[in-house]
């Protein structure tokens, strides 16, 4: 029985049909009306019917959404860039699509594909961050999906890891999110390409080539192995060590799963997270290192994911 997931971000939707496998067999794309929560409601409807009327009536509808969703699965409190504030979305699109649809976290979807399918399906106890525009989180302890006490557990971004630093967009200072996701790559990239310091030099050129300096160059000189970006990588693997050696403190994971667009950066990114986690841990030396791998889903895993929570809360119904 197919089960349907819906990733909803700040810029495009992606929508899906899931075998049992997490086999993605047919797919939709659309622009993300961000601004506007009725036309949201409109466009994600309309794709799920879409993809019901190509593959047939469907068990189960996953729908994941960059936000804080509350405990009961029903609203998004609050999401930054979708302009939704306490939406009851999922009761608005189960009415129009004429089937429960359940409601998730994406950067929860993104990890539960990741546990379920890819990078940690052979473990129990998980932390996935995601480094993207921002740094989304997901943890799996004990075979289990953790929510906290009021759904929103796992906003793994905003662990402070600079006291009195960069100014974060949840209104604290010092998050990880502004020193580890591709934003604050790109943003040292810059800085770094505006000074006259030396180690800028090849990003300048990039940069005058182009016209430009976007990720897709700062991704180009780390490939050259330019010596001054890869210092920039190695900072934020610093600062994402020294988040990751506090979630062992907390949580004792397994392994770490490393998605979102920073993790093209393969092993430049991941190698120095390594010894740098090893280097940071508390009780480094005596005790079990997590293995810190990259994650196999890239743009699916929040479709996959949402899709197989949903399927599986329709079985324990
Ligand atoms: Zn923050």
């Amino acid at each position: 029985v197919l089960s349907l997931g819906v990733d909803i971000g700040g810029t495009k939707i992606l929508a899906g049909a899931v075998s049992e496998s997490g086999q993605v067999v047919a797919e939709r794309r659309a622009a993300s009306p961000a601004q506007n929560p009725d036309q949201m409601v409109d466009t994600v409807s309309n794709m799920i019917q879409q993809l019901i009327s190509e593959v047939g009536p469907v068990g189960s509808i996953g729908v994941a959404a960059a936000g804080f969703v509350n405990l009961e699965r029903s609203n998004i409190l609050y999401a930054p860039n979708l302009n939704w504030r306490n939406e009851p979305l999922q009761l608005r699109i189960s009415e129009r699509v004429g089937q429960e649809v359940f409601i998730e976290n994406d950067a929860n979807a993104a990890g539960w594909a990741e546990f379920r399918f890819g990078a940690a399906r052979n473990f129990q106890s998980m932390v996935m961050l995601t480094l993207g525009t921002g740094v989304g989180g997901a943890i799996v302890d004990g075979g289990r999906l953790m929510r906290g006490g009021f759904g929103i557990a796992g906003e793994l971004g905003h662990i402070t890891v600079m006291r009195d630093g960069r100014d974060c967009g949840c209104g604290r200072k010092g998050c990880i999110e502004q020193y580890a996701s591709g934003t604050a790559l790109l943003r040292s990239a810059i800085e770094l390409a505006d000074s006259s310091d030396p180690k800028g030099e090849r990003l300048r050129e990039l940069r005058s080539a182009a016209g430009e300096l976007s990720g897709h160059q700062a991704y180009q000189a780390v490939s050259e192995n330019d010596p001054g970006t890869i210092e920039l990588v190695e900072q934020a693997s610093k600062h994402l060590a020294s988040a990751m050696a506090s979630l062992v403190a907390v949580l004792d994971p397994e392994v770490f799963v490393i998605g979102g667009g920073l993790s093209e950066l393969g092993e430049t990114l991941l190698s120095p997270l390594r010894s740098e986690l090893a280097k940071q841990l508390p009780a480094a030396g005596f005790r079990p290192v997590a293995q810190v791998v990259r994650a196999e889903f890239s743009n699916q895993a929040g479709v996959i994911g949402a899709a197989e929570l949903a399927r599986e809360s329709e079985s324990k119904l």
